[in-house]
């Protein structure tokens, strides 16, 4: 039986597993991916403190160093579900873990186009992380769509890969933050396509162009690839019926508290304003305090 049972090692995750531990709490950490969600895709860290730059991937892989040097367990374990009884039980492939509280810290997925070709290239050209996948188009030419903070770092990621980036955003002004826009219109590759919506993905065993669409009319655009990053979707089916949820994500407040007693939700998973690594880790903190408060009555 842990005293905490973490669901997701993103900055939340993680940061909840060190404040655990520190507090003296037993801690199990359940990670189906690699320890660091979104973060580990994310190209240049540059908004967290104490970093004037950092990549997602050191980052992550400094927070899960530290949690583990704390003694937080982690199970390398996707979750299937979780039951509610007299505690928590995660019931996992690899078996099932009791638990006095929990943590729910499972972060958000990236959003589908829902566009004919995207599925069927998936992997064969369509990504959803310019991080991991951006070498394999160096010197080509390649498409990102969106207009948020990770449209526009993808884009300025593989700009400094790529022979030319066209930046693919559906309104003629960009939701990321103003550093970004800058940098991005001052990459001399990058070319924006502004009020233009991709309509269909080609190609034959791998993408060769994107269909798009603007007040002019449609045209297709040679790509070797189409980079997607339109935002994030919450993943909290399993949860349906344990908490409350709204537009998937789960209801809580910043201190955590979900509509149940001794389960908490930190990070992108939950109803927020502000979706950073630096809110997540913040959440994480909360809800691991929280959870302390809660086993000690
Ligand atoms: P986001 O901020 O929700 O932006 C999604 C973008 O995709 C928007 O520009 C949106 O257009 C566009 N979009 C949505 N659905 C679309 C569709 N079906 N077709 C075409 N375009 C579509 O998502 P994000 O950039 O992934 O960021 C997610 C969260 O992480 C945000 O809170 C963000 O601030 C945060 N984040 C922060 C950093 C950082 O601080 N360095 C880095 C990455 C992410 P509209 O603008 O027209 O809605």
């Amino acid at each position: 039986m842990f005293d905490v049972a973490i669901i997701g090692a993103g900055p939340a995750g993680m940061s909840a597993a060190i404040y655990a531990r520190r507090a003296g709490l037993s801690v199990a950490v359940f990670e189906g991916e690699m320890c660091g969600g979104q973060m580990i895709l994310t190209p240049d860290v540059e908004n967290y403190p104490g970093f004037t730059h950092i990549s997602g991937a050191e980052l992550s892989f400094s927070m899960s160093e530290q949690m583990k040097s704390l003694g937080a367990k982690l199970i390398e374990s996707r979750v299937q579900a979780v039951k509610a009884n007299e505690h928590y039980t995660v019931c996992t492939s690899d078996g099932d873990f009791e638990s006095k509280t929990l943590i729910i810290a499972n972060g958000a997925k990236r959003k589908r186009l829902g566009i004919a070709g995207e599925e069927k290239f998936s992997g064969r050209g369509v990504s959803y992380c310019a991080v991991c996948d951006g070498m394999f188009f160096k010197g080509k030419t390649v498409c990102v769509v969106g207009g948020g903070n990770t449209a526009l770092e993808d884009a300025v990621y593989l700009a400094g890969i790529c022979e030319k980036v066209y930046l693919i955003h559906r309104r003629d002004e960009f939701r990321a933050k103003g550093m970004l826009v800058e940098k991005v219109k001052a990459a001399e590759n990058i070319e924006i396509l502004y009020s233009a919506v991709p309509t269909e993905i080609f190609g034959d065993s791998r993408v060769k162009s994107l269909r798009v669409k603007d007040a002019s009319g449609e045209r297709d655009i040679e790509t070797s690839a189409v980079f997607v990053a339109i935002g994030l979707v919450p993943e909290n089916g399993i949860f349906e019926g344990l908490v409350s949820l709204a537009d998937g994500y789960i209801l809580a407040s910043d201190d955590t508290h979900t509509s149940r007693e001794g389960v908490f939700a930190a990070g992108d998973t939950r109803t927020k304003s502000l979706r950073q690594i630096i809110t997540a880790a913040a959440d994480g903190a909360t809800a691991a305090t929280e959870a302390e408060k809660y086993l000690h009555g």
